[in-house]
């Protein structure tokens, strides 16, 4: 399952692309960003 923020409204949704297609349900906006799993990334400092 992949997570999409709103490129507008910046909410993060659950997208059925199949079945309503990329469209915020919100705003209906179109642009979406891929939401990552946050991964935090730790940096050694030497
Ligand atoms: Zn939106």
């Amino acid at each position: 399952m992949v997570n999409y923020k709103c490129g507008i409204c910046k909410k993060t949704i659950d997208l059925n692309v199949e079945s309503i297609g990329l469209q915020c349900p919100y705003c209906g906006s179109k642009i979406f960003y891929k939401e990552r799993p946050p991964i935090a990334k730790r940096v050694k400092a030497r």
